[in-house]
């Protein structure tokens, strides 16, 4: 039943194999999807190599530079994916960063600068990327982000980015409300921690999936793949009625009092 095939899909956040939207862009693929990706361009084209090493068995409609800081970047790719696609169906955010003084030491001490990077990178990409998008929703479409319970409650370590994740998922409600008129549908999944690039700079990542371990109904954390599979879902006609939504795919943790 789950089937995406004609549908053009745009996948932002592949630093390796371990990159949660890695696991996504399997998962799309393999439920038919054609794929786009973006990568964070860099001085020695290391990062662009590394994404066009991992994407290649999956043969890529469009690989494409995307620095979200960037207002040109952004524009380019989804002028790209025009020239590319008629139409663009599915839009996954799946990128964030804070330097190292947001995830670490007092909360307090995190500066202007550091605190504004953040949130322009993790925050605020997601809302200019769906203004760049939505023109070419034509169909309609759906957009999923990424996001983590340290949004909602505090989670040692995670600090600033606990800041980005509140504001991303309230930003998955205002465009949920403004976009559904088009038949466009925002969401965002809270996914459990999970080894990657990004959660290594964040002090204690090994400790929190230990605890989840411990907590979580289902006594494990998730995999890549496990989200990957909730986002073919929510980018399918099977979740047609559900937008605005923060779904936990975190083995059950977020139910937990104790
Ligand atoms: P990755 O490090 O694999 O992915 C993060 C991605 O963000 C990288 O591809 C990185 O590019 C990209 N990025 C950073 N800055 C920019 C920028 N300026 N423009 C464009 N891209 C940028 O880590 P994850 O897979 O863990 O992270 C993906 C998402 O999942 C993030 O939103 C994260 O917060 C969220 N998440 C992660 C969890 C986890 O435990 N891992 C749990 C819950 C949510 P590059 O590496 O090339 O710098």
């Amino acid at each position: 039943m789950l089937d995406l095939k004609k549908k053009n899909a745009l996948i932002t956040g592949i630093a390796n194999e371990r990159s949660i939207a890695w696991g996504i862009t399997q998962q799309l693929h393999k439920a038919g999807a054609n794929i786009g990706v973006t990568y964070l361009p860099d001085e020695k084209g290391r990062f662009e190599k590394k994404v066009r090493e991992v994407v290649e068995p999956l043969n890529p409609s469009l690989i494409v530079p995307c620095d979200v800081q960037s207002e040109e970047q952004i524009d380019a790719t989804f002028a790209a994916v025009a020239e590319k696609w008629d139409k663009l169906d599915i839009l996954i955010h799946c990128l964030a960063f804070a330097d190292k003084e947001g995830l670490t030491g007092d909360f307090s001490d995190i500066s202007r600068d550091v605190f504004l990077k953040s949130l322009n990178i993790s925050t605020y990409s997601l809302t200019r990327m769906a203004k760049a998008a939505k023109p070419l929703m034509s169909d309609g479409g759906s957009i999923v982000t990424l996001t983590y319970i340290g949004g909602v409650r505090v989670i040692p370590n995670y600090n600033l980015m606990g800041i980005a994740k509140a504001g991303l998922e309230m930003s998955v409600r205002y465009l949920a409300s403004e976009l559904g008129s088009h038949k466009i549908r925002v969401n965002g999944i809270s996914a459990g921690p999970i080894r990657t690039l990004a959660s290594s700079a964040v002090g204690g990542i090994l400790d929190m999936i230990h605890h989840v371990e411990e907590v979580a109904p289902l006594k494990r954390t998730v995999t890549q793949i496990e989200v990957g599979n909730t986002a073919a879902f929510l980018c399918s006609d099977l979740s047609s009625g559900i937008t605005g939504q923060i779904i936990y795919v975190d083995g059950g943790y977020e139910v937990m009092g104790m």
